[in-house]
């Protein structure tokens, strides 16, 4: 069964989507696996976006995932496509790209403030799984 990780960044959660990003994945079909509401350290966020880390905001996304002003909300949803269609249903990393009807089209505007993460492949959804949750997911 196909497994992937999403993330609520904590833009997302400071603002009150949690519920919102939720139910949409639910209304999907999407089964929730795994949920768990963490401050990542900043080992965790360093590794998790290590192919970011020569881009000029790498230090700031870092910083703004770990400072605790509000926690990020890790999930691993399970069901057909869900790593493919996981993405579809967030939306372009840019929110001023994305469509409506998508997450972020819908709920935001900045790209340093996307308010969710979702895996790109098989390969990052099984990385970022073990990162977050060690194992496949259940907590
Ligand atoms: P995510 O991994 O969060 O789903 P993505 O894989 O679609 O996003 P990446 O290019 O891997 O996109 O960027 C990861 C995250 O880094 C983005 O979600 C965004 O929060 C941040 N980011 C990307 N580009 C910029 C930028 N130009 N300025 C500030 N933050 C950025």
């Amino acid at each position: 069964k196909e497994r992937t990780f999403i993330a609520v960044k904590p833009d997302g959660v400071q603002r009150g989507l949690v519920a919102e990003i939720i139910a949409r994945f639910e209304r999907r079909g999407y089964k929730l696996v795994g949920l768990k509401l963490l401050v990542p350290s900043v080992g965790l966020a360093k590794e998790h976006y290590a192919d970011l880390s020569s881009k000029p905001f790498f230090k700031s996304l870092v910083e703004y995932m770990t400072n605790g002003k509000a926690p990020v909300v890790g999930m691993v949803w399970e069901g057909p496509s869900v790593i493919k269609q996981g993405r579809v249903m967030l939306g372009a990393t840019d929110p001023k790209a994305a469509g409506p009807g998508t997450i972020r089209g819908d709920l935001c505007l900045s790209i340093g403030r996307n308010i969710c993460h979702g895996s790109d492949s098989a390969e990052s959804a099984m990385k970022e799984i073990s990162l977050w949750f060690g194992g496949r997911g259940e907590i």
